[in-house]
């Protein structure tokens, strides 16, 4: 059975409902047997993305059968007609309308395994939103952190799952110290995308489609970085396929800041093993605008292994990337055309294959 890990000092914990950080303030991972991914075991569980439950640490078969609402399997398509080799992947066709239901879905069924009546999550938006569906559908009472400046969209959405909205004013940073602090208060399970490991567990599943649809590795992923859900779960399952002697190579990750919020791409400029906080100026894109990433190590060490890079894109270019974007007839939330503009700023060789997030649908702005 699966163990966590501390990121920075090794001690080890049994998975428990209060348990979401070490004593030495440290990020927990899982400590789990090696991944060996069978594709021949893929077709056991058809039409959603627990047909990969064989690669996640979890005995609770029976939970997320009544957890999950078909979510991930979504498509891989050209981009355009004209841009041959760059596809998107549109992670915004999911049960909620973002990718965080990847995560939220593998989540919320440990919460459900573990006993839990109760989760606090917080976020700037999507995975509130998420956690919010998933806890409604699994039959646990759910309080979601936002931001008072959270978009109205997704904030109707949280309270239309019966989640209580606790509006937070302040910083990103003020949120999670708020929801930190209701966990300890109320001893109920903390339902963070950001530091649960089981999360990862399911946006693993956003590589394994990727591999599945091209046959392979593509040569780059471009992914959005905020708090590196996404990416480490790309990261992650590209390496258990490369442990597995699936691949020969992982392909490079571009990751994708706000200019205006760019601790990730400032420290790996600098050579930093971590991200030092940075003072956001604010940005349009919302769902990255996270100026203390608590995962930046594994972040950082991610980018740096795949030989990727960081592209960091100004406020100007996110709304025309978005206009673009919807002229080729995919309509995405406002963060999620940074994805799209950082592509337009890479420096792509003949030949080479990109894959970009559609991570939000365009009606969850405001
Ligand atoms: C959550 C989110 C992101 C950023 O993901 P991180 O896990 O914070 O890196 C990007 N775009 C959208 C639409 C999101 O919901
Ligand atoms: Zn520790």
């Amino acid at each position: 059975m699966e163990q966590y890990i501390c990121n920075a000092c090794g001690r080890k914990y049994e998975v428990t409902r209060s348990r979401w950080k070490c004593e030495c303030g440290g990020m927990l991972d899982l400590d789990k047997a090696a991944v060996t991914v069978r594709p021949e075991t893929w077709t056991k569980f058809p039409n959603s993305m627990f047909r990969y439950a064989d690669s996640m640490p979890f005995e609770c078969s029976g939970i997320w059968q009544q957890v999950t609402m078909g979510e991930g399997l979504t498509p891989l398509l050209p981009l355009d007609g004209t841009t041959p080799d760059v596809y998107v992947k549109v992670d915004y066709m999911m049960p909620t309308l973002s990718f965080k239901d990847r995560g939220a879905a593998v989540l919320i069924a440990k919460a459900k395994a573990l006993g839990a009546a109760k989760v606090i999550a917080d976020s700037s938006g999507n995975a509130g939103t998420s956690i919010a569906s998933y806890s409604a559908r699994a039959g646990i009472e759910c309080d979601v952190y936002l931001s008072d400046t959270t978009s109205q969209k997704k904030m109707a959405q949280v309270k239309a799952h019966g989640a209580n909205v606790r509006e937070i004013p302040g910083s990103r940073e003020a949120v999670a110290a708020a929801a930190q602090q209701a966990v300890a208060d109320e001893g109920v399970f903390y339902a963070s995308h950001v530091y649960n490991p089981y999360f990862y567990e399911g946006t693993k599943t956003y590589a394994y489609e990727i591999f599945e649809a091209c046959g392979g590795a593509p040569d780059t992923l471009i992914i959005p970085a905020g708090n590196g859900t996404l990416l480490l779960g790309a990261y992650y399952s590209f390496k258990e396929l490369l442990d597995s002697r699936l691949i020969d190579r992982l392909p490079r990750i571009i990751a994708v800041q706000a200019a205006n919020v760019a601790p990730l791409a400032l420290a790996f400029e600098k050579g930093d093993k971590a991200a030092t906080p940075v003072e956001g100026k604010g940005t349009l894109a919302e769902g990255i605008a996270i100026a203390a990433p608590a995962r930046s190590k594994q972040i950082l060490e991610a980018v740096r292994e795949t030989n990727g890079e960081f592209i960091t894109i100004e406020e100007h270019e996110i709304h025309s990337a978005r206009t673009a974007l919807a002229a080729k007839g995919y309509y995405v939330e406002v963060t999620s055309a940074a994805n799209y503009a950082a592509h337009l700023k890479y420096d792509r060789a003949p030949g080479e294959t990109v894959v970009i997030p559609l991570c939000g649908a365009g009606m969850k702005s405001d």
